[in-house]
């Protein structure tokens, strides 16, 4: 692998005696990893245990994930193993002990979120936003995968939640940056290096900071994170927040084995992980608590932008959904969803100052006297198993559906029909006795040859 000049020498100085090590880790082939999501279990014969995340398995090969139903039933997602270091974060500080209010500001693809959501408690709330559109779009279709509720997914720009003053509890900042620490696996990432590209990734991340800084409690927790090398875009950003901001910088405690070095400067504490150290990528990470005191915004309970839903409806859907007395019902553009009793009051706020994807768990399209039921209803880990007939589909018969290929249901039930896989919902078809509907959405289908 060539790297440019000048990223050779800035590595060569940063690693000194280690960097003949790490230019070898780079001729290795990348690990491949996944993280198992604990509420959709499956037969699996992983045996490799990633030490610090309780989910995450090393893989031996790489397979084609796309021609496996499991992945897009949700239940797991494929993540970079040093990444998954976010879980001793959110263990150490007790941050899946209470219910808490979450963001994860830049969020496409999805890695951290659906994490998050897997370690948070159900009664919180985490908000997964994405800025870029086309990136946002895949973040919803990875995070309906994973079928949390208690979820909301927001396409802004960083300096719209600031008026969201003293809301969160965690707020995660996975930084977008120069990538260096992804170049084993992903080498065209190195055309778009250069030390012009450096300077941009480090102003922007400033901007992020100061944009969301104000939307942190009082004793609330940030996360800052990149997968790159240059101290520019990590030691020196926390060294300029340590000028703007009042926090204490808390460390984490991590087995030496795992290789991941301990960086400190000031009273700052932060951990790189290195492809030569480190069973994983390039990734770097902080974690401070706001000390000064902050506005805070109040939530008022009221009337939300949302249709009250018919007694009728409400009827019905809450049989679609374990625990529905956990939920309100709403109505949007005749969509109706289910979202957490206990958040109600943030959604008038959040529909007043953010642009919102998605919220809580859709259930279903009213149209003329009928529901229909949604995609994300099916893969819900909150759907009620009784709702629907289900059908279970083999794995040929599962990828013709994911290809949305017409499908034989000559032997279910009549009506909508929820298919399965390995007893995971991957879908909706609509049986009509001679046919049957592919109900699966158009822009999750996928493209490669299934047969
Ligand atoms: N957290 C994600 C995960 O674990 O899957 C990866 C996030 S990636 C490192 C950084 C994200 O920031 C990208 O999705 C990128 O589109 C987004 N981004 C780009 N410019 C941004 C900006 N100005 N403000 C906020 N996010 C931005």
């Amino acid at each position: 692998m060539n790297l440019p000049s000048q990223l050779a020498q800035r590595l060569n100085h940063q690693l000194a005696e280690a960097y003949p090590d790490f230019l070898q880790a780079l001729q290795l082939p990348a690990p491949v990893s996944t993280r198992l999501n604990p509420k959709k279990t499956f037969q699996h014969s992983y045996s490799e245990k990633i030490d610090w995340c309780e989910n995450g398995f090393y893989l031996a090969a790489r397979p084609v994930f796309t021609l496996d139903p499991l992945l897009h039933a949700g239940a797991y997602y494929v993540q970079e193993a040093s990444s998954m270091l976010l879980e001793q974060v959110v263990i150490q500080n007790d941050l899946d002990k209470n219910a808490c209010l979450a963001l994860d500001l830049c969020a496409a693809p999805g890695g951290k979120s659906t994490h998050l959501l897997s370690l948070l408690q159900p009664q919180s709330l985490l908000i997964s936003n994405e800025v870029i559109k086309t990136r946002a779009n895949i973040l919803s279709e990875n995070i309906i995968k994973w079928g949390y509720p208690n979820s909301i997914i927001t396409q802004n720009d960083p300096q719209h939640f600031a008026q969201l003053q003293g809301l969160f509890d965690l707020i995660l900042i996975d930084a977008p940056c120069s990538g260096e620490g992804l170049i084993r696996k992903n080498p065209e990432a190195l055309n778009e290096w250069s030390e012009n590209n450096l300077k941009l990734c480090s102003s922007r991340q400033q901007r992020i900071v100061a944009d969301v800084w104000p939307a942190l409690k009082e004793g609330g927790i940030l996360i800052y994170s990149t997968c790159t090398y240059n101290p520019e875009e990590n030691m020196q950003q926390l060294l300029w927040m340590l000028q703007e901001y009042a926090f204490r910088s808390l460390p984490i405690t991590l087995d030496e084995r795992w290789g991941v070095e301990h960086l400190q400067e000031k009273n700052l504490h932060a951990y790189q992980c290195w492809p030569h150290k480190v069973k994983g990528e390039g990734f770097f990470m902080s974690v401070l608590q706001k000390t000064s005191s902050s506005n805070t915004t109040n939530l008022k309970s009221g009337k939300t932008k949302n249709n009250t839903v018919h007694k009728s409806i409400v009827q019905e859907v809450s049989n679609w959904i374990q625990q529905p007395e956990a939920f309100h019902f709403h109505e949007q553009n005749e969509m109706v969803f289910a979202f957490p009793k206990q958040h109600d009051a943030l959604i008038q706020l959040l529909q007043a100052e953010l642009y919102i994807m998605h919220m809580g768990l859709p259930l279903g399209e009213v149209k003329k006297n009928k529901i229909i039921p949604q995609h994300a209803l099916a893969l819900s880990t909150q759907y009620n198993p009784t709702a629907f007939p289900s059908f279970e589909l083999n794995k040929e018969q599962a990828l013709a559906y994911l290809h949305r290929d017409s499908i034989d249901l000559s032997a279910a039930a009549k009506g909508f029909v929820r298919l399965t896989h390995q007893q995971l919902g991957l879908g909706w078809a609509n049986n009509l006795g001679n046919r049957s509907n592919n109900m699966y959405p158009v822009n999750w289908r996928i493209r490669l040859n299934v047969s």
